[in-house]
């Protein structure tokens, strides 16, 4: 089977959140909030600007009234000047396309059979003759970067690039996660110096770190089947309820199209050719 990283991430947030958006493919409508959609948009300026596209005169979405979408604006200009004339890598190897690796085969009984992995890396480069993974976070000013980037660190999320890297360049050393912040300060902050909100911190991935992601994915696909719902996740102070509470605790259908909507949570693979080392 193939299995993308954000599948895992949603069965790691809840199984039954896993089910619901990636078997049964819906999602609660209109469910993008307004810091995700403005995180989206930062994310293809990023991507663009690693490709060495000039945002130019940056035009902002439909957000545009917002001054946090003003301040981002600002800061993601500073990024270009910044990184346009000095980059702390070398080199770019690739910006979002997908890579793929197969991290079991066999079909023992007791095992849900091949596994094949799936994920779009924001951008792999070359920093000191090894591969980085450069990864790309707006972060709200009111959190630490330090418990961020600590959280980043042993993420699945990151172990997942490391094993598709390590898979597609297997010749080139691994050196982990360079974590590309720009953080969502005050729009006056900005006005002010708008490099104050750049930050890139290295985060090493190490192999045993890559060899227990390995199991941990393993575990997690073989027990997609079972119908345990994680309750913690129903409801978080700060987040809000979960976009499926209404379906798992109201009594509301998943099929009801007033709440739901269909979703294709891998639409970011179609049409792409994926690289394999296979
Ligand atoms: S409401 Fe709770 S049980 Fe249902 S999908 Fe969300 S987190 Fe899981």
């Amino acid at each position: 089977m193939k299995v993308t990283g954000s599948e895992l991430l949603a069965f790691d947030r809840c199984p039954e959140f896993r089910r619901n958006l990636w078997e049964k493919r819906r999602q609660k409508q209109h469910s993008e909030s307004e810091a995700q959609a403005l995180g989206k948009w930062a994310h293809e300026i990023l991507a663009n600007m690693m490709k060495g596209i000039s945002p130019g005169q940056l035009e902002l979405p439909w957000f545009s009234q917002l001054a946090k979408a003003r301040a981002l604006r600002l800061a993601l200009l500073a990024w270009w000047d910044r990184y346009s004339v000095s980059t702390p890598w070398s080199e770019v190897i690739l910006v979002e396309e997908p890579l793929t690796a197969q991290i079991r085969t066999g079909r023992p009984p007791e095992w849900a059979g091949d596994v094949i992995l799936q994920g779009i890396p924001d951008a792999m480069v070359l920093w000191q003759g090894a591969l980085w993974h450069c990864q790309h976070k707006t972060l709200d000013q009111s959190q630490s970067v330090e418990n961020f980037a600590c959280s980043v660190a042993q993420s699945l999320h990151e172990s997942i690039y490391a094993i598709l890297a390590k898979n597609r360049w297997p010749e080139l050393r691994y050196g982990g996660t360079m974590l590309n912040i720009v953080r969502k300060m005050s729009e006056g902050a900005m006005l002010e110096n708008a490099s104050r909100a750049l930050w890139l911190e290295f985060l090493p991935i190490g192999d045993r770190q890559i060899e227990r992601a390995k199991d941990d994915i393993l575990w997690m696909v073989d027990h997609f089947d079972e119908p345990w719902r994680r309750r913690s996740g129903c409801v978080e102070v700060g987040r809000g309820k979960c976009p499926y509470y209404e379906a798992c605790w109201e009594g509301i259908s998943l099929s009801d199209d007033s709440i739901y909507e269909d979703a294709i949570p891998d639409e970011r693979y179609v049409g792409y050719v994926v690289r394999s080392n296979a």
